[in-house]
């Protein structure tokens, strides 16, 4: 029976995110009467949060080629200068609210390739993180998504190399990454550019897992961040589940031959606090009403 719900203590609503939802809202608010207000791809992958702010007014495009005119908010995860300069060639007001941690790494990115460095980016090819990043420098950045891809890349014993990471990667599976790339290329200058929030909330899941039955994960199909949390619960020997909302909880996972008698709570960067209250209020109710709710204590946010 179903008698504790611990929440992680980091989890939601990271600051890139809080900063680039605050900024669509502010573009949406101060536009002039009838201007309109584009957003490139999703603000962040969240489909409860791009539904707010549509309901504000602020539209979605896939694509530059899709803004005839009005102004064109830059996602959280970032773009490639091409994709700003087209906008602007365009005549589009551009109001860039690409996470600061991600500006750190086309920083990195620019600075060493202007010293003669060819970078190795480890990242998800289809995350549009890594879009916005090998924008930044197509020819002078190798990506690669695994150690099979690190493994097919050159000796290069005379390159100068460096080595990013996205964001929000795995960061058990970098270490590895970054100790094949040290084998492979002693030389390699290494820049753990994997963000202090991705840190927090995947040690929260992993001190979490071992004290709970079940590990329920807010977040969208589409968030990659959200996605990882349940894989390292799971690789930890956890028994984990993705939940879009409260919809998704299914009765059976509380079936009196689950002995789920504690459940954890976390949720990705893009999900807003209002869905994991939710979650949390189902599962006070499938309990009975009678499950303590835990919040483990949370230090300042990152
Ligand atoms: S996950 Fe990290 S890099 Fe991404 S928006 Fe949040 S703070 Fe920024």
């Amino acid at each position: 029976m179903l008698r504790e719900i611990i929440v992680a203590h980091h989890q939601g609503f990271c600051m890139g995110v809080k900063r680039a939802i605050k900024i669509a809202e502010e573009t949406a608010r101060n536009r002039e009467l009838g201007e309109r207000v584009t957003i490139l791809k999703e603000i962040v992958h969240n489909e409860a949060v791009v539904e707010r702010l549509c309901d504000e007014g602020v539209g979605q495009a896939l694509s530059v080629d899709d803004v005839p005119d009005g102004t064109l908010i830059i996602s959280a995860h970032g773009v490639g200068p091409d994709v700003i300069e087209k906008a602007k060639t365009k005549g589009l007001k551009v109001v860039d609210a690409t996470c600061p941690l991600v500006s750190r790494i086309y920083r990195i990115i620019e600075r060493i390739i202007a010293k003669g460095y060819h970078i190795v980016h480890f990242g998800d090819p289809d995350h549009d993180e890594t879009a916005g990043i090998l924008g930044h420098a197509p020819a002078r950045i190798s990506l690669v998504a695994n150690r099979r891809g690190l493994l097919a890349l050159p000796d290069w014993p005379d390159r100068k190399l460096g080595l990013t990471v996205q964001t929000t990667a795995h960061v058990t599976v970098f270490d590895e990454i970054r100790a094949l790339a040290l084998e492979k290329w002693p030389h390699i200058k290494v820049f753990d550019t994997i963000c202090e929030a991705t840190t927090d909330r995947q040690t929260a899941v992993l001190e979490l897992t071992p004290m709970v039955d079940l590990l329920l994960v807010v977040g969208s199909r589409s968030s990659a961040n959200s996605n990882r949390l349940v894989n390292i619960s799971r690789d930890a020997g956890g028994r984990g589940h993705l939940i879009g909302s409260q919809n998704d909880i299914r009765l059976e996972w509380f079936g009196k031959d689950e002995n789920v008698d504690k459940v954890g709570v976390s949720a990705g960067a893009s999900t807003p606090q209002f869905l994991v209250e939710e979650v949390i209020d189902r599962l006070v109710g499938i309990s009975g009403g009678t499950a303590r709710v835990t919040r483990l204590r949370q230090r300042a946010d990152r």
